[in-house]
């Protein structure tokens, strides 16, 4: 029995759960109103003709009579009372109820048709003001989530547009090796298996963005010294340059702070980097720079490379962007590496600035927190 009454509570819309209690509260004090002044008000009116009775007033003949239409006039006043009072509270509470049920039934409809695909679905502002910042919190969440699936769209659009250019290719190249239009040759294979590398790398640079975004990537913070990653990258890398290509410079003091930071992530940024740094830089050199500051270590990758325009550089970090150099020389980039560089500082609570200039070089610089 008890089990079924709180079921009933529990499933009792909200409009008749405020209508109840208005009327509850309403009850009670109506209640306490008519039986305080039901026992005070004629011991107050006997007190009084008392009083008067003292002072000379000979009331001793209408004194049942008086106290008699006292209690008719209260019955009645209370009873008109207890009418209007119940109706107009009734009323009011109706009313009140009405305007935060419409409020809500309104936020109902608005949240399914969000949830049907209308993206752009905004709940309006109320002068309630916990129904406006809840309105306003799911404004912010709709915002966000329209942004999640325009970006993803722009993802999906971008994505077929640079898995077509090579695929295009490889095709265009089997056809006519099929058809006898062109004969088959070493150096055919070798464009067929360039074009097949840049799918590869971008299927896998993809596979990283993506994770990198949704925010799959493990990442094992910890207390790290850099030094030795460091000179690691600095060898390895000085193996790959060319002899009349730039020279790679160390700069920076063989003992390094402790860095709150993963360290497989930390190389997977500076690999980025250097590589950047290497494609696009023919002469000069490439410096690798690192130093304390407040309680941040900073790593700075600086090149003398083609360097980027100024107009170019709010755009570097963007996904699939390249500047118009990189793409006319096929410089085999995705586009996606600065932007899975991007993500990694952000997700070890680091930040990443580029300066550059065009012709001049380029400086990418990122922190880490130290321990
Ligand atoms: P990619 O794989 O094309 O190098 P990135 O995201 O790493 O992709 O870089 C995006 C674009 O930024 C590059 O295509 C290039 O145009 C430009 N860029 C990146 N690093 C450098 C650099 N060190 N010097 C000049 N341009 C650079």
């Amino acid at each position: 029995m008890t089990k079924t009454n709180w079921r009933w509570t529990k499933s009792l819309p909200l409009a008749s759960r405020l209508f109840f209690s208005h009327l509850v509260v309403m009850i009670v004090g109506l209640l306490s109103l008519v039986i305080i002044s039901k026992v005070s008000s004629p011991r107050f009116f006997v007190l009084h003709l008392e009083r008067l009775e003292s002072r000379g007033l000979k009331l001793i003949n209408i004194r049942t009579e008086l106290v008699q239409g006292f209690e008719i006039a209260w019955r009645r006043s209370t009873l008109w009372s207890v009418i209007v009072g119940t109706t107009a509270a009734g009323g009011l509470s109706y009313w009140v109820s009405k305007r935060i049920m419409q409020r809500l039934t309104e936020m109902e409809q608005i949240t399914q048709k969000f949830a049907g695909g209308q993206l752009e679905a905004r709940l309006p502002l109320s002068d309630i003001p916990e129904l406006n910042r809840l309105g306003a919190s799911f404004n912010r969440m709709a915002a966000s989530l329209e942004g999640v699936e325009a970006r993803r769209r722009e993802l999906i659009g971008d994505m077929t547009h640079e898995l077509r250019t090579p695929l295009t290719v490889v095709r265009g190249y089997l056809e006519e090796l099929a058809d006898g239009e062109i004969e088959p040759s070493p150096e055919i294979y070798q464009r067929l298996a360039k074009e097949t590398k840049r799918l590869e790398r971008l299927v896998n640079d993809l596979q990283e963005l993506s994770k990198a975004e949704a925010g799959y990537l493990p990442i094992n913070i910890q207390p790290v010294n850099l030094s030795p990653l460091l000179e690691s990258l600095v060898e390895k890398f000085t193996d790959q340059m060319l002899e009349d290509g730039p020279i790679l410079r160390s700069e920076f003091p063989s003992q390094l702070p402790l860095v709150l930071a993963d360290i497989d992530r930390t190389e997977q940024i500076l690999v980025n980097l250097l590589g950047n740094a290497v494609r696009y830089t023919t002469q000069g050199s490439i410096t690798i720079r690192a130093w304390t500051e407040a309680s941040k270590l900073w790593i700075a990758v600086v090149d003398t490379g083609i360097g980027i325009a100024s107009k170019d550089l709010p755009h570097v970090f963007e996904r699939f962007w390249r500047t118009d150099q990189s793409r006319d020389r096929h410089s085999g980039g995705t586009g996606i590496g600065l932007t899975i560089t991007h993500r990694l500082v952000e997700l070890q609570g680091g930040q990443i600035h580029v300066e550059s200039e065009l012709g001049v070089g380029s400086t990418f610089r990122f922190f880490l927190p130290l321990a």
